[in-house]
């Protein structure tokens, strides 16, 4: 299935959503990250709802960023998103060890932990961001997102996210859902929909089944009359530069700079995001400090 964002909505109205297809996206932060099976499964979920709720933004947000920690053997989950498809992510501990709820069956839950909390940053470009947290209750991420919905931002939604890992570690399939319903939605829709909801094959089925991400929003909204209302490409795509790890040296100020030229010469960062490593030698560095010395930059 290529990788491909959806914004819909269904019942004249009445449901809205996304659906996503990103077997490719998870499959080059497994790369980058060199993933373990469960590591794979529980970014590459944080990874796709990360993607839809990035396209949730109201006009001129910047960033949207959902953080996870539930005190498990993973550690911390972390993905920031932008409205143009693009997201980067990162655990902690991308080697955590695979445990398994039944054969070939990731249990990822069991790496999250649920003794923690969910955090959603959106910076819609205004002096302080919304920030919103929920207490995990399983660990299962596409779960613990539906009680968040409800209970952060009072919005019913359905929430369904799933990656298969092949045996040889590459990513079989990856996809999800978020569903919302409109506060003006009739009994008989609502009903109908929670039917549908309670009968769905298991998503991981549903992928395995559908040839691309219209037809996984078909199986899922049977019965539904669809309208798609947006196509996109999410992609796993980091936004550091050479740039920014200047200005984030900079930033480190004189001493730091000095005690840094002066013990190693040199420096060199990497992105954790991406991995990309940005070496600066010492004429390099003397100009980073030539910089952070002068007084434009006390402002910055
Ligand atoms: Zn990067």
């Amino acid at each position: 299935m290529k990788d491909q964002l959806i914004r819909m909505t269904a019942a004249n109205h009445q449901i809205r959503g996304f659906f996503i297809g990103h077997t490719g996206m998870v499959e080059k932060a497994r790369q980058i990250h060199q993933l373990s099976p469960v590591a794979s499964a529980a970014l590459g979920r944080s990874l796709g709802a990360t993607a839809m709720m990035s396209q949730m933004l109201k006009g001129g947000g910047e960033r949207f960023t959902l953080r996870i920690n539930g005190g498990g053997p993973i550690g911390t989950i972390l993905c920031v998103g932008k409205q143009d498809g693009s997201v980067k992510g990162l655990v902690d501990h991308p080697q955590v060890e695979s445990v398994y709820l039944a054969p070939g069956k990731l249990n990822v839950g069991a790496v999250v932990g649920t003794d923690g909390e969910l955090t959603v940053i959106k910076d819609l470009g205004l002096k302080a961001p919304y920030i919103g947290t929920y207490p995990l209750t399983t660990g299962e991420i596409a779960e613990d997102l539906t009680a968040y919905f409800m209970h952060s931002e009072q919005q019913p939604s359905s929430v369904g996210l799933s990656v298969l890992v092949d045996v040889d570690y590459h990513i079989k399939a990856a996809g999800g859902f978020i569903l919302q319903v409109m506060p003006d939605i009739g009994e008989e829709v609502l009903s109908k929909l929670e039917k549908q909801l309670l009968q769905l094959p298991p998503l991981s089925q549903l992928l395995e089944q559908a040839e691309d991400v219209e037809e996984l929003m078909h199986l899922v909204m049977l019965g539904f009359d669809t309208v798609v209302t947006e196509r996109m490409e999410p992609r796993f795509e980091c936004d550091c530069s050479r740039h920014r790890m200047e200005e984030a040296l900079i930033s480190l100020g004189e001493k730091e700079l000095r005690e840094m030229i002066h013990e190693d010469g040199d420096a060199e960062i990497t992105c954790h995001f991406c991995l990309t490593a940005y070496h600066f030698n010492r004429d390099e560095m003397e100009t980073l400090l030539q910089e952070a010395l002068s007084p434009g930059k006390q402002q910055v």
